[in-house]
């Protein structure tokens, strides 16, 4: 298949692309386009062969459920059976915007949308392109990101156009995104809300709204049952990861630097192309090596739109062994650490070496020893 690559502005995107889009959507087509968290592979959220076209070119488990985007509020009692109180007031502030809501399904949206599920994930992205495309396509795109299931998620069409050409309809191009890490989802389908993954939008945002919330114990290591099983399917999957072996290092940071400088040292000797991630403060002392700033600790923004792409560069350079710094920041850094240990394997090495995330207490098939969301 040919994929129609094309560039739109992304404030006032041409609305004949933006039809022609559509209209490939309304057929059962697939097309990626952008939202302000990372770029989407579309398809009609409502067409059993749309969806099941979208697990095939991510080559995603069918079990992991697709999320549901629209672009107007009407539109989701079409597809919901309730809509709690606490649902519409967190809309209210956060829609459009990178939320995700899950609430119990009508069947008018396809098992393989839900992925087998009877609950289903709904969000309004925050883009012009995301909106007008969505009611181009009649109301209801079905999109998770839009990369090869297992890579980090895509900020750049680059990246799309990287991992889905050939085997998709059209990428829309609108350049980088603005934030950079998948939507915050949070359950509606018990009496209290429960965060499922997070995002842009941290704890504290959500109890502002929402009073009491409830965190998946499977974000930090299962509940008491030691029950794993997280309530979005897609947590469990190891994810963004890049090509090498990637080794998060934690604890103070002058400890950090010199813990990074020491193991980027044996790698080399052992004759390994080592890249290390950090942050802008400490970027310099790593000047021998090659070193990937993305941003500041203190408007942890870059850091988060960062990430994915410097994964995918060190995966584009080459390298053997990624070595990151942590990045525990108070406004994302609940949800930046989640995707790095994703990314990582939850391979941690604690500065200090003998802690408990030490190489020698550390079990790499077993759950992250942290607790993955640890806003303020
Ligand atoms: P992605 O769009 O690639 O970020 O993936 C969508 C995420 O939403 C995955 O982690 C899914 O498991 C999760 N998700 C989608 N639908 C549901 C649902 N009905 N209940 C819980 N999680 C969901
Ligand atoms: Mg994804």
């Amino acid at each position: 298949m040919k994929t129609e690559y094309v560039r739109l502005d992304p404030q006032h995107p041409d609305p004949e692309v933006i039809r022609r889009a559509g209209d490939i959507l309304k057929n059962g087509g697939l097309v990626a386009f952008p939202t302000e968290t990372v770029y989407g592979l579309g398809g009609d959220a409502l067409n059993v062969e749309a969806s099941g076209r979208i697990y095939a070119a991510k080559g995603r488990p069918s079990n992991n459920p697709l999320i549901v985007h629209i672009a107007d509020m009407e539109h989701l009692p079409t597809i919901v059976t309730e809509i709690p109180e606490k649902a519409f007031a967190l809309a209210n502030v956060w829609w459009p915007g990178p939320l995700t809501m899950v609430f119990n399904k009508r069947d008018i949206v396809p098992d393989t949308t839900s992925g087998g599920l009877s609950t289903v994930a709904v969000r309004m992205p925050n883009h012009p392109v995301a909106l007008e495309l969505i009611r181009a396509a009649g109301g209801y795109i079905a999109a998770p990101s839009a990369n090869t299931s297992g890579r980090p998620s895509p900020t750049l069409a680059e990246h799309v156009r990287e991992d889905l050409d050939g085997k998709i309809d059209m990428i829309l191009d609108a350049g980088e995104v603005r934030i950079g890490l998948e939507s915050t989802i949070v359950d509606f389908t018990d009496e209290v809300p429960m965060l499922l993954r997070p995002g842009y939008i941290n704890m504290e945002k959500l109890e502002e709204v929402l009073g009491e919330v409830l965190v998946d114990p499977a974000l930090s290591g299962g509940n008491a049952d030691g029950n794993m099983r997280p309530k979005a399917p897609g947590m469990m999957y190891r994810h963004y990861a890049p090509k090498a072996e990637l080794t998060i290092v934690e604890g103070d940071e002058a400890a950090v630097v010199e813990k990074i400088l020491e193991l980027a040292a044996n790698a080399r000797k052992a004759g390994k192309t080592v890249g290390i991630l950090a942050a802008d403060e400490t970027a310099g002392a790593y000047s021998d090596y090659r070193v990937r700033d993305i941003g500041s600790r203190r408007t942890d923004k870059e850091i988060a739109r960062g990430l994915f792409k410097a994964l995918r560069e060190f995966d584009r350079d080459g390298v053997d062994v990624i070595l990151s710094e942590s990045f525990e920041t108070p406004r994302m850094g609940g949800a930046i650490m989640n995707r790095l240990l994703k990314a990582a394997g939850n391979r941690v090495i604690s500065a200090r070496g003998d802690g408990p995330f030490g190489p020698k207490n550390f079990d790499p098939k077993g759950p992250s020893p942290r607790a993955v969301y640890n806003e303020p």
